[in-house]
């Protein structure tokens, strides 16, 4: 695309991805009109603290967002917020908004999310059960957790942890409800489970292990979860059963959309003038599967990656994904991305509340879980980069520095 004053560039979403791309067509040379269109009422703001610390009250809330207000004033980015789009016309080149405004554009691009998956039992519109995805979402459930006394967890992911944990700090009784036989079992190995579920008991929070809500009750408010044929009281509940990609406007403007917005390595879509970027995408990962990640950096990398094809110097995302999670005082950073059939390599010992799980896959390091152990997980990251073969026996030795690894 040419670099002129008339190229018009618009972002739908204002969230991790449309802040990057913002900074990175700007940074990149891009000097035309630049628009980013959200349906929140926000700037763009990061949302890893909402389940953290913006929820235990520690995280001021103006540090949530990405950029200061001057950020978007001195790219000349108009932000056009709690403004949904509607609609994207391919002919015309033109979006719908829903106060009736039509934006055109020359490029396209689209950071929609990803919105949470909302459970279907009986009950699940009574007052007093939340979901965690926005500030809104913070400012309905920490008053809950002022006056609650019992809190149900129902998912054992990331979502649900970080905020048990957290809940636990306000002195809440918690209870998770967990559909399968470990927690966080789609992200992580069994021993990285089995050591958090033991601190989150430490803790004194309670797993219903292998147990699916059947029902919230309560006579019009929640009173009580229904599970595994039982009843469980609580006062709040906390729903973090996965997310969905918002990819819904692509669906209709026929963008080829299977479980999130199908995309190249250039982040382009099936229209060569709409690229897409984070957690509403679907990608090629760098072993070739299919796959959709629900990262900051997924976000921030494809955003970057985007902005460069939009402005005709494309270059293939082939970044590893990493990932993190706080609870308690334990930080847990994830590289890579583990397969079903790798060897499991244990580093340290758990019971020392610092360690990591190294994933082998034909001798190469593919992923890595660390736990308190910025070594290696920093480590590891390289190695999964450098696609290097390492063996078991020097991964597991503790008196082997990780630095002499590589
Ligand atoms: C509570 C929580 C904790 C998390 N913790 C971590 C963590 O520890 N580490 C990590 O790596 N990741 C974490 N994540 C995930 C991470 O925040 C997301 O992967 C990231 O925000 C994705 O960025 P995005 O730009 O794709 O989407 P978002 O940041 O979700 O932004 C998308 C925006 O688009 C808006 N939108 C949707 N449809 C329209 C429309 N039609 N018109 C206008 N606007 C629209 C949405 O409302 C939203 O504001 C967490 C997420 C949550 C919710």
């Amino acid at each position: 695309m040419p670099r002129t004053s008339a190229a018009r560039i618009v972002i739908i979403g204002a969230g991790q991805a449309a802040a990057q791309a913002v900074a990175s067509l700007r940074a990149e040379g891009f000097d035309g009109a630049l628009t980013v269109v959200g349906d929140e009422p926000f700037a763009p703001y990061q949302r890893p603290p909402l389940s953290k610390t913006y929820l235990a009250g520690t995280f001021e809330r103006e540090r949530l967002f990405l950029k200061p207000d001057a950020f978007y004033a001195e790219a000349k980015c108009e932000l056009v917020l709690g403004t949904p789009a509607r609609a994207i016309d391919r002919a015309k080149k033109t979006i719908a908004l829903a106060d009736g405004r039509s934006l055109a554009y020359d490029k396209l691009l689209i950071a929609t999310g990803s919105r949470v998956r909302r459970i279907q039992v009986p009950g699940a519109d009574l007052p007093g059960i939340h979901y965690l995805r926005a500030i809104a979402d913070v400012d309905s459930l920490r008053p809950a957790f002022q006056s609650a006394k019992h809190l149900a967890v129902v998912g054992g992911g990331y979502i649900g942890l970080e905020v048990a944990a957290v809940a636990r700090k306000y002195g809440l009784a918690v209870t998770v409800f967990e559909a399968m036989d470990r927690v966080m079992a789609r992200a992580v190995s069994r021993p990285v489970s089995a050591f958090y579920e033991a601190v989150h008991r430490a803790a004194g929070v309670e797993f219903q292990m292998n147990t699916g809500v059947e029902a919230f009750e309560g006579s019009g408010k929640l009173e009580a979860v229904r599970a595994g044929g039982k009843l469980y009281p609580a006062d709040v509940a906390l729903v973090g059963i996965g997310v969905v990609p918002v990819c819904e406007l692509a669906i209709a403007a026929g963008l080829e959309c299977q479980d999130g917005i199908r995309v190249d390595p250039f982040c382009a879509t099936s229209d060569p003038d709409i690229f897409a970027a984070g957690d509403c995408t679907r990608h090629h990962g760098r072993d070739g599967q299919l796959i959709r990640l629900e990262s900051v950096q997924n976000a921030i990398d494809q955003a970057k990656h985007a902005a460069l094809a939009m402005l005709g110097r494309p270059v293939p995302y082939r970044e590893v994904p990493w990932f993190w999670s706080d609870q308690y005082d334990l930080k847990l950073q994830i590289a890579g991305l583990a397969g079903p059939s790798d060897k499991i390599v244990l580093r340290g010992d758990p019971k020392a509340r610092k360690f990591a799980v190294f994933h082998l896959r034909e001798g190469r390091v593919a992923a890595v879980e660390a736990v308190k152990a910025a070594p290696e997980y920093i480590v590891g990251r390289k190695l999964i980069a450098e696609g290097a073969i390492v063996a078991a026996d020097r991964l597991a030795d503790l008196t082997v520095p990780m630095k002499n690894i590589i």
